[in-house]
């Protein structure tokens, strides 16, 4: 290769990266990310776990889809006073000024720009900046706002507890809003957050991605092994298979279905179209069709399965709702 065509290639190399590169999303100093202890906030039981991302809450029984970064600054009052940064180059998709919401005020962007586009959200803080404008493009590093405390009002957080919720992760469904409205128990509850609502977000583990300095979802998510497979009779392509071609396979012209395996948590992280006939495929709507029984455990506590574990659980039945509406 000549040097000009080498100079090239690393010129394309170091912008393909670039498009990647992932920051801290706090002001803290870098000498306080390295280590679990210096830097997550646990909850109230102290163990630090409860801060990470998994089964981490209520002896194993509570999900925690992001990880909690505690402040760094104070201000005189005692509250928490980091800087909340942007994690990524991407655009302000939605902001939250409600004070009173499981996320509290929070921010989420969108990095398009990626095999496998995700979103960042930054919640529970105590205010968005000014500049800070749904449509506008944000560099890595731009301050969105500053850190918090902000709650739903029945589970508020104590000062001693102000910290940065923050979620990587994938969309689900473009048309959620329609999924929502349909729900008996939605009744007469308005969905402020459009397709930015927490039902429709579906987090990987923040922190491989945030050690990296790196953001490879595809990378993230095919490390998570399979848990269960639904199949979904449909005569249109759901959303998601149009939105993340990097975990299709096989042929969406002309399927009739497709097989979507899940991880353990929900994600769902490969799809293979199904031709007709495929003996797979359910007559209508959808079936679960196959399981890794070694995560049987897990997928009970997380309700991917019903208790007895031989049904779809609460959280496999809205994923797949969610999923299939996109579909209509
Ligand atoms: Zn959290």
């Amino acid at each position: 290769m000549s040097r000009s065509a080498s100079v090239a290639c690393l010129v394309l190399l170091c912008t393909a990266l670039r498009a990647a590169e992932f920051g801290w999303p706090t002001s803290m100093e870098p000498a306080f990310t390295r280590r679990l202890e210096d830097f997550v906030q646990p909850t109230v039981s102290g163990r630090i776990e409860s801060a990470l991302f998994g089964m981490t809450r209520e002896n194993g029984r509570r999900f925690h889809e992001g990880v909690d970064i505690r402040p760094a600054f104070h201000d005189r009052m005692g509250e928490a006073a980091d800087a909340i940064l942007a994690a990524a180059d991407g655009e302000v998709m939605h902001l939250n000024h409600w004070t009173n919401g499981p996320y509290g005020i929070f921010v989420v962007l969108w990095h398009a720009d990626a095999k496998v586009p995700h979103y960042t959200l930054y919640a529970h803080m105590a205010r968005i900046s000014p500049a800070i404008r749904v449509g506008a493009k944000v560099q890595r590093g731009l301050t969105l706002g500053t850190m918090g405390r902000t709650a739903d009002r029945s589970d508020p957080i104590p000062q001693s507890r102000a910290h940065l919720h923050f979620e990587v992760g994938l969309l689900l469904s473009g048309n959620f809003n329609r999924w929502h409205d349909a729900q008996a128990q939605n009744r007469g509850s308005k969905n402020h957050h459009g397709v930015w609502n927490g039902q429709n977000l579906i987090g990987v583990d923040p922190l491989p991605i945030l050690r990296a300095g790196r953001a490879d979802l595809f990378e993230e998510v095919r490390r998570t092994p399979a848990a269960l497979a639904c199949a979904l009779r449909c005569a249109k392509t759901p959303d998601f298979a149009l939105r993340y071609p990097a975990l299709t396979e096989g042929e969406a012209a002309g399927a009739a279905g497709w097989k979507i395996e899940f991880t353990w948590h929900g994600l769902p992280r490969r799809w293979t179209a199904l031709p007709e006939g495929s003996p797979e495929l359910p007559k209508s709507g959808w079936s679960l069709i196959a399981l890794d029984r070694s995560q049987r455990d897990v997928l009970i506590r997380r309700k991917m399965l019903s208790a007895t574990g031989d049904r779809p659980g609460e959280t496999l039945t809205r994923q797949m709702g969610i999923l299939a509406d996109s579909a209509r």
